[in-house]
């Protein structure tokens, strides 16, 4: 479909997040508390500056009504061609290696000038963006002496989502939303499993708070990287492949956020693969429990430790396709938010029809 024709201004009449009431500071007389809402963008919803500058148009929409911290995951393909440039360097092909390093930099230099920002915003982000291409040649230069094997892998993944992040907080500053970057290794600890490290959670809250919360009360969205943390001695670890849902509920968590929605590209949660079987339907609401069933019953649902989460703290999770905003998308909560929200969103939700898009996430 052509992203030129999706109106953003409709999906932000119908966001999720405007159907909830108002919640107040506990203690606090009369202050609202701003509804709390984490976006996580997937690779695919970011693919190139269109995409981008589209994905910032669902943000911007969604910060009339709602505070807003955005995860990212490094754009399509993006962590593949890292981890490839990582075993050029295990077989020693350092030339190689070098040269792919560099492609990975002008890819996404290519998306700074067709995001066409003015001068002075170009020049500011090209050169962040030059800054990290030439950490991701450092990396490479000094491989060996520095770091080896699975830290190594998780050194040069961790630059998709750091380019993607700052890539999508300059897309979401043209689009008239005050913006900045934010690496999550800066407060996402970890212990020293590279590429399947575990976070702590509550630590990693705490730091959080520090960094998020006055962005958020400064009405200033944190495009968080999904996907890396560090351990405690500032080592960057991944949290596996496919991670970034995950990252987008423990940021969820960090900002105590009211719903987290996956943006992604289909339509939410089938009973089926909707390539593989006319009769797979889409779902509409599901509780942790009956989402929890599919995904084990090997139905492609979310990152598997994003129910858990999200369960234990009650966080609403809504998956969405970005391609196609007007469709509600799949809710998952609580029982009891269930029948709360089938009484409220009675009249006011549309009702989508089962989408016949490609499956598989970003
Ligand atoms: N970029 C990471 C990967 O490709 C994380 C993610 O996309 O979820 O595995
Ligand atoms: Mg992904």
């Amino acid at each position: 479909m052509s992203l030129e024709n999706v109106p953003e201004e409709l999906a932000a009449e119908r966001s999720p997040a405007e159907l909830h009431e108002r919640v107040h500071y506990p203690g606090g007389a009369s202050k609202p508390r701003r509804n709390v809402v984490a976006f996580k963008f997937g690779g695919s919803s970011l693919l190139g500056a269109d995409r981008m500058l589209h994905a910032a148009g669902l943000v911007r929409a969604a910060t009339r009504a709602s505070s807003v911290t955005v995860v990212v995951s490094a754009m399509k393909g993006v962590t593949d061609h890292l981890l490839s440039i990582a075993r050029a360097l295990a077989d020693g092909k350092l030339v190689h290696a070098r040269r792919e390093a560099e492609l990975v930099l002008l890819l996404h230099l290519d998306v700074l000038h067709n995001l066409q920002l003015s001068e002075h915003d170009d020049l500011r982000v090209r050169r962040e963006l030059q800054l990290l291409g030439r950490d991701l040649l450092q990396e490479i230069l000094v491989h060996g002496s520095v770091a080896t094997g699975a830290e190594l892998f998780d050194r040069l993944a961790s630059f998709g989502e750091r380019f993607s992040a700052r890539l999508f907080a300059a897309a979401l500053e043209e689009s008239g939303v005050p913006a900045v970057p934010v690496t999550s290794s800066d407060f996402v600890l970890t212990c020293n499993t590279f590429r399947d490290a575990q976070p702590h959670l509550e630590k990693s809250k705490q730091r959080g708070r520090d960094v998020l919360l006055p962005l958020l009360e400064a009405g200033i969205v944190a495009v968080v990287t999904g996907f890396i943390g560090a351990t405690p001695d500032g080592r960057i670890t991944t949290l596996g492949r496919n991670s970034s849902d995950f990252s987008g509920a423990i940021i969820a968590h960090v900002v105590d956020a009211d719903e987290l929605v996956i943006w992604t590209d289909v339509d939410g949660i089938y009973t089926a693969n909707p390539n593989e079987s006319a009769e797979a339907r889409l779902l509409h609401e599901l509780s942790y429990d009956e989402a929890h069933a599919l995904a084990a019953s090997g139905a492609k649902v979310l990152h598997a430790k994003v129910l858990p989460l999200a369960a234990k703290t009650e966080m609403v999770v809504w998956v969405r396709n970005t391609f196609n905003p007007q469709a509600r998308g799949t809710r998952i909560g609580t029982q009891r938010s269930l029948q709360d929200s089938r009484t409220a969103s009675k009249d006011s939700v549309p009702i989508c029809s089962i989408s016949t898009q490609q499956g598989g996430a970003a």
